[in-house]
């Protein structure tokens, strides 16, 4: 039988990052480093930690680790620089936070949550935003914190190609975002979703992560959704609410919700990326029109599961 007061957690690292530079052995460690964090995530809410601690925590983690497109290892924009996205909301209320085209901040989550709690507006973009940052106590870090030599080569591999936008969209090799969603054992759901963007965008390109509903939503009468993948196409969909939408007007749960929503994605504009949905009684589900997402879950409290 389902206990009701039951947690359940999912994380992403993205659509289609193994088929960009990633050497093969790379695989081992991501499935670990999910799998760690997925672990970390448990421990908050099997103490009655809320689902907003976990995805913060979660996203944090993710953030920290150089393999994800996200904080650390946030891939360059066409300056050389980590230009980046992220986006938190609590289901409880709708209360969301974001954070647009920022460099020198670590952990671009965590000031997306103190967007949402200290700043009185949902979203803040560039230096003003990493203004709120050093009123918050936040510190910044110097832009060397995100040169690492995978993002460089990676970089200097784009514009040698010369790619546009536009090109990026047609390989579809290029995204690598970090989320994650949760419902806690009280039965609250919260999303977070945090991104370096697309390698060699142009600098001031805002993609989905941080607009609520395209890049991430979370409603307690729904379900929570984040989403990876060529963020245009995410915005134009705005696809984590139509996701919820699913769930609210036509009562399916997060597998079909997903699955028509990706549905939708295909259908009307051959989109490329996925989705991880946590619905309100804790089932999860995910789906993905790249060759592969990154993702891992714990489905309320049962073991742990990774796949990529
Ligand atoms: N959605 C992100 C963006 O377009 C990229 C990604 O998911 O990797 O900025």
């Amino acid at each position: 039988m389902i206990s009701t007061r039951s947690y359940s957690l999912m994380v992403h690292g993205g659509a289609g990052a193994f088929e960009n530079l990633r050497a093969p052995e790379c695989e081992a460690e991501t499935i670990e480093s999910i799998r760690r964090i997925l672990e970390d995530g448990r421990e908050i809410l099997q103490r009655g930690g809320s689902a907003l601690q976990a995805v913060e925590a979660c996203a944090s983690l993710l953030e920290d680790d150089p393999l994800f497109n996200a904080g650390r290892g946030s891939v360059l924009n066409e300056q050389g620089r980590a230009e980046m996205d992220a986006a938190i909301m609590d289901g409880r209320d709708l209360s969301a936070g974001s954070v647009a085209a920022i460099g020198e901040i670590a952990n671009p989550v965590q000031l997306a949550r103190r967007v949402m709690s200290e700043s009185g507006h949902v979203m803040l973009i560039g230096e003003g935003a990493v203004r709120f940052a050093a009123q918050c106590g936040i510190p910044r870090v110097p832009d060397a914190y995100f040169l690492i030599p995978e993002r460089i080569e990676q970089l200097k591999e784009a514009q040698k190609k010369l790619q546009t936008l536009s090109d990026k969209k047609n390989d579809g090799h290029e995204f690598g975002t970090i989320g994650c969603v949760a419902r806690d054992i009280e039965g609250n759901l919260a999303a977070a979703t945090s991104t370096g963007g697309i390698v060699n965008k142009l600098s001031g390109r805002v993609g989905d992560s941080p607009l609520i509903g395209a890049g991430l939503h979370a409603d307690n009468e729904t379900c929570a959704a984040s989403a990876t993948g060529h963020g245009e196409d995410f915005m134009r969909t705005v696809l984590c609410k139509m996701i919820s939408d699913y769930v609210y007007l036509k009562g399916m749960d997060a597998h079909q919700a997903t699955a028509a929503g990706i549905d939708f994605l295909t259908r009307r504009i051959c989109g490329q990326g996925g989705v991880i949905v946590i619905d309100h009684a804790g089932n999860c589900a995910s789906g993905f029109t790249t060759r592969k997402m990154i993702q891992g879950w714990i489905e309320r409290g049962a073991g742990t599961i990774v796949r990529i």
